[in-house]
């Protein structure tokens, strides 16, 4: 069967070259006469793949020497409570901006530990924008300030971060990672599921600031802890070892195609190819703030639930798929991450125009 164009936001595209060299070395990984699944995690050939992948992430992020990369388990979510049982060791105080669903889980989940005070909030208009931040109103004394900075269901990112001084910044960077260039040392913490952008599900990504390890409240479990895992190298336990070597694969491939910066270019290109269209036409519009639009996720409506309908029903028949809105929000969404080619966006903007055409000259 053919490929079909996949606008799933998450778990979601892969670069076919990716899949295609998994295939090949399913079966033997190169000369050891077994899968990368069947392998132990702590043999030669193992821990070869585990650094390799570590270190390419360093180049592609340009992360500083002085930060941990953690390769975990538990998903984002797992995060949601992980940073507040680390983070929580002076004031046990926090600062966060509401955007969305994952912002307000992990709201929720931090409050569980200490003082969560919301500095900012979208939620009112249904997040459809990143909310202005006024740094005059951050708490100097909070432990941790939190963004979310992509905002997968409802289609939004910051543009520029907030400046919280000697505050650490942590960012729940799930579904932009590796998508346009970010400066690693304005965080104190950037984690993120990695299947959005990274590889299959099952491996989170930690990239923390050592100073910040090691303090963890005391109720904190123990694979809870960055300390734990960043002391044995994300080699406490079994780590998520199929994952991590596909997450390698896409860093390969990444460097490839020139790195971040040049995969930002083409996912600006990309996003523009919809939001131009959108912007245009008669029918389709686009629900978030022009100057907060995603490069990653682009939720858009029609007229009618009806038309909504119609139209995710006949592109899937087209081979574009998962295009179907999440329910906070309805309509459509396109997830267009790294791994999607262009040819699968153009793909998409051409079934828009002829759906267009088709249901306006009624
Ligand atoms: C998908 C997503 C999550 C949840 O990730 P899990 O790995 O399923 O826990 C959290 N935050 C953001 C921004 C996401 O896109």
């Amino acid at each position: 069967m053919k490929r079909v164009y996949n606008f799933s936001a998450g778990p979601s595209v892969l670069p076919e070259s990716v899949l295609k060299k998994a295939q090949e070395e399913l079966v033997c990984y190169q000369d050891t006469g077994m899968s990368v699944m069947e392998m132990s995690h702590r043999s030669k050939s193992y821990e070869k793949i585990i650094t390799q992948a570590e270190q390419l992430l360093r180049e592609l992020m340009n992360i500083p020497s002085n930060y941990k990369v953690l390769f975990l388990q538990g998903g984002a979510s797992s995060q949601f409570a992980m940073v507040p049982l680390n983070l929580f060791w002076k004031s046990k105080k926090a600062d966060y901006v509401n955007t969305g669903v994952w912002s307000k889980k992990a709201i929720q989940e931090a409050k569980r530990y200490g003082k969560i005070r919301v500095v900012a909030s979208s939620e009112e208009q249904n997040f459809n924008h990143i909310p202005e931040l006024d740094s005059t109103q951050f708490d100097q004394e909070a432990d941790y300030f939190y963004i979310t900075t992509n905002n997968t269901i409802y289609g939004t990112r910051y543009t520029k971060l907030p400046e919280t001084g000697q505050v650490p910044l942590v960012a729940d960077m799930s579904s932009n990672i590796l998508s346009e260039p970010y400066d690693v040392s304005k965080f104190g913490i950037i984690f993120a599921g990695a299947q959005k952008n990274m590889g299959p599900a099952g491996l989170t990504i930690v990239i923390i600031r050592e100073d910040l390890i090691g303090h963890a409240m005391d109720i904190t479990p123990t694979m809870f802890n960055y300390k734990t895992h960043a002391d044995a190298n994300s080699m406490f336990n079994t780590p998520p070892t199929y994952s991590i070597y596909i997450a390698k694969l896409v860093f390969e491939w990444l460097k490839e195609q020139g790195g971040i910066e040049a995969i930002a270019e083409k996912n600006k290109a990309k996003a523009k190819m919809i939001y131009d269209y959108l912007d245009q036409s008669a029918v389709f519009k686009g629900t978030v703030e022009s100057k907060d639009r995603s490069l990653m996720n682009i939720p858009f409506v029609l007229p009618t639930e009806e038309l909504n309908a119609t139209f995710i029903k006949e592109a899937t028949q087209e081979g574009l798929v998962n295009l179907k809105g999440h329910r906070s929000v309805g309509g459509m969404r396109a997830s267009i991450y790294n791994a999607m080619p262009i040819e699968g966006v153009k793909a998409l903007v051409d079934f828009m125009q002829q759906f267009e055409e088709k249901y306006t000259s009624k």
